[in-house]
Formats: C-alpha cells, structure tokens, sequence
C-alpha cells in the first residue's frame, strides 16, 4: 500500500456545474473530516453515504459541498478514498486544493488512482488500459471494445493462454527432467503442434489495423486538383462549413482536419491543398503536406470534376496515390458529364467494361481486382455531387465499409497485439527447435519467453519503467 495520499480534480478543469475532487491514500479520511462539515450529524462520515455540509478551513467557509468516504478496500483504488463535490468554479477548487496539500495530501501524478488500483490488485494492467480507453474512445465501436477489455476480456485471453503454455510447458519440463522414462521425439510429436495452434490462436486475436482505427480513427483524405470540389465534399461530410469554398481555384492552403463519427466509427477528414504546379510557397507547404497525408492514410478519396476533362493534373495526382486505397469520386454530377472523361478513365485500368449502373444519378460502380483496391469491397468509383448531396449516402457507406469491423476480436489495444505477437513467435520458434530435434532446454527458453510476453498483457511482474510508460498517457484524476 502507498503511504502518500494522492489529491487530484476528477472532472475536466474550468467551469462547470460540479468539479470533482478525489483523494486517495491513508489520510484520506483524516484530510476529509478537517475540511468537510456535514450539516446533519446522523450517519456523518459512516462508509460511502453522502454527505451533505460545507468545505471548511481555517474557519473559513469554501463552499458549499457533498462530499463521501470510501474505506478500504471497497474503493476505485482499493485504499480510502474520499470524494468531494464542489461547485465547478476555478477559484474555488483552487482553495480547496490549497487546503488539501496544506492538510498533508500531495498532487496525484497522471493514472496515479488507476495505477494504485492495479498494484492493489483490484484490476490487472489490460482493465488500467481500458479505463484510459474508455475515457478517450469517441465512437461507439470503440467504447464498446474499451468496456468488454474494463470487464476482462483481454485478461480472461491472455490467462487461457498462460493456462495452455504452462500445460504445454509441464509436458516439456517432464522430458527434460525424465530423459529415461519419456521417449523425447514422442513428447515432442505431440507438444509442437499444439505450440502452433496456439500461436495461431493469439495471431488471430490481432487485429492491428482495426486497432488503429479504433484508438486513433480511419484516417480519410481527400485530394484531388483544385476546383474539383474537395471543399465542398468535406463540407458535405462533416455537415457544417468548416473548409472554405470559393470559386478562385487554390483557396485551401493547408489541411482541415474534421471528426465524424460513421456508424460507430471514428473517422478523421483530411481535406488536403489542391495539389498543382505552384510558385507560390506557402502553397508548396500545402501541397507537401497533402502528399505526406496520402501516404498515411486508410483510404484516399481522389475527387474529379465530373463535368470537364481530365488533364495531366489529375493524372498526377491517381499517379501519387497508386499504392495507397482509393476511391474515385466524380464531383458535380448534377451538371452535363464530360463524355471524353470514361475514356480517360477506362484507359487508365479505372473503369472496366462491366458497368453496373445503379440508377440514380449516372451512380456507376465499378469492379476491378487489384491487390491495392481490393479493400474497397465493391465499387471504386463513383459519381456524386457535394451541391445536390446525390449520392453521398453511398460515400459515407463505402468509407465506413473500408473500416471493416474492428474491435470484435480478443484483443483490442496495440500494445497487447504486439505482446501476443511476439509471444506467438516464441512459440513458433519453439516448435521450430523441436522438430529440429535441438536440446529441450533451448525450446524451454523461447516458452518461457512467451509466457513472459502473455504476462506483461496482464502486468504481471511488471517493471517500473513499462508501468510508467503506460500510465504516462493517463490524464491526472484518474
Ligand atoms: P476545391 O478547390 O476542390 O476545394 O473546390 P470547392 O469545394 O472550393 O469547389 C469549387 C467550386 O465548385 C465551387 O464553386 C463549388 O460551389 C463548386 N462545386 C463543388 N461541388 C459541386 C457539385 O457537386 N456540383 C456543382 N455544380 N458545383 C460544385
């Protein structure tokens, strides 16, 4: 148990309705009686009842206030815990604080309440990473994901697999122990094997993309020369006008950046500088920055002006994002099409013969296979228009198809992934060693260091700098 007794504002600072004070540690009822007087005696200062009263100090009223005691063990961090709740003014939980330090107690370090309730054992280091993922997750998806991993679900993972090595491991220390009794080629026939299943096991319980896009979102750019409409198809997807439109072509200089959330997925919009030949520099940023945002993105979207030629302009552009997942958007399809633009299209291996044509507004999809597109299920071009909003309803679909359906495996955060991998290749370097026959002790050293990467999931023996590594995320007052 700490012997310091933490103090740190639960809810966001600034104004607000209520500001959450909490304290952690030994004096924590001591600091709380010194500073809170209930109004009514009866039940005052009794095992987690709210208390109503004021905060008080050096006989000088702070506020008017709840405030409630949490004993050991039955609190967030195991220790006592109290809470108190004032009004949600900077002034006054400023006294406050100055009172509660002055009281004895000390500033709570970021994930200092979450981090003693895993060194007390309360929750194992998966469930301390999933508070910080539940706190910051912004899409369904991901909340969903951050509450089954604060229930267990990457601990209850990581423990049947411990629990399946260390049965695996009984049987290798066995052979090692009784060279005499076990027949070693025996025990190994039937130990590798099973090693490869559990390394495949843990490897389909990653999922790192859909890791990414859970903690982070689906990164979406948008590009295309200038004029095309990329403005206004961004403004159309984060509905309100948050990029400038206008009709002199090169007006967004730099990237916007926009969050929406598309049936439970966080997905980030970039609208990026129309990329085109510039002598101007402080568009050249723009256009630098543009092409580094294509190279990192989950999916571009290149849009086209649908009503006029397609120059070396845009040929430029489909030449930058060759290898990055695209979608071909042609913009403004609610005026006449360029007839010579299908043939540009078609030249270029974009549109194929087998046009399937959906009706509404020219809507053409196209199927092609190609190692690069086929993350895009079907359909990689389609015709739409920001103005009309004509077709936009299949736009938000096929970017929120492209985020597949991440989450729904064991594991969901990409530190456990990297843990369960470099376990899983433990284990296949095991087995390798088996069947080629090399000493049982050298296969023992790869388990043990599988077992040990499936305990670093859990925190188990857990060094100092790994758990500060991972608290050092946290935000303080959790
Ligand atoms: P950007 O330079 O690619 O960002 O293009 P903007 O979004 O600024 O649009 C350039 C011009 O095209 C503006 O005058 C828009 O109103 C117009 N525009 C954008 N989308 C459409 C569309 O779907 N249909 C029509 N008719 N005009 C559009």
């Amino acid at each position: 148990m700490e012997q310091t007794t933490i103090a740190a504002l639960a809810t966001p600072p600034g104004k607000g309705g209520l500001a959450v004070i909490r304290l952690s540690g030994p004096m924590s009822e001591t600091i709380l009686r010194e500073i809170f007087q209930p109004i009514h005696k009866k039940n005052a200062f009794q095992n987690r009842f709210l208390m109503f009263g004021k905060a008080v100090f050096r006989g000088e009223t702070l506020d008017e206030c709840t405030a409630v005691l949490m004993r050991a063990p039955n609190s967030y961090t195991r220790e006592d815990v109290a809470e108190i709740f004032v009004h949600g003014g900077e002034y006054v939980v400023a006294r406050v604080f100055k009172a509660l330090f002055s009281l004895g107690a000390v500033p709570a370090q970021p994930g200092e309440f979450t981090r003693r309730a895993f060194l007390n054992g309360r929750i194992d280091l998966s469930q301390a990473e999933a508070v910080m993922q539940v706190v910051s997750s912004s899409g369904k998806q991901a909340a969903n994901a951050a509450l089954r991993q604060l229930q267990g679900g990457a601990l209850r993972f990581a423990q049947e697999a411990q629990g399946e090595l260390l049965r695996l491991m009984a049987g290798v220390t066995a052979a090692i122990d009784y060279p005499e009794e076990i027949d070693q080629e025996e025990a190994v026939g039937d130990i590798a094997p099973a090693l490869i299943a559990l390394a495949l096991r843990l490897e389909d319980a990653c999922d790192v993309r859909g890791a990414h896009i859970l903690e982070e979102g689906l990164r979406v750019v948008i590009c295309g020369k200038p004029n095309v409409g990329k403005s206004s198809l961004f403004n159309a997807l984060v509905r309100e006008d948050r990029a400038i439109v206008t009709e002199i072509p090169g007006t967004t200089r730099d990237a916007i950046e926009g969050a929406v959330e598309l049936d439970g997925i966080r997905v980030l919009l970039r609208d990026t500088a129309g990329i085109r030949d510039s002598g101007e520099t402080v568009e050249q940023i723009g256009i630098q920055r543009a092409l580094s945002a294509i190279t990192s993105a989950d999916l571009c979207l290149m849009v086209m002006d649908g009503s006029r030629v397609a120059d070396e302009q845009d040929e430029a552009i489909l030449h930058v994002m060759a290898d990055v997942p695209r979608l071909i958007l042609l913009n403004k399809c609610d005026l006449p099409a360029d007839d010579s633009l299908e043939e540009w299209l078609e030249k270029r291996g974009i549109l194929s013969r087998e046009i399937v044509d959906n009706g509404t507004c020219n809507q053409r999809d196209v199927r092609r296979e190609e190692s690069s597109w086929e993350t895009l299920s079907d359909g990689m071009l389609l015709r739409l228009s920001a103005k009309t909003g004509e077709g936009m309803d299949l736009l938000r679909q096929k970017i929120r198809n492209h985020a597949g359906e991440p989450g729904e495996n064991a594991l969901t955060l990409v530190r456990h992934m990297r843990l369960a991998e470099a376990a899983a290749s433990s284990l296949r370097q095991a087995a390798w060693a088996m069947r080629e026959k090399m000493p049982l002790d050298l296969c023992a050293v790869d388990l043990n260091d599988a077992l040990a990467a499936l305990s670093d999931i859990t925190g188990e023996n857990i060094s100092e700098a790994l758990l500060d590594a991972v608290f050092s995320s946290f935000c303080v007052g959790k």
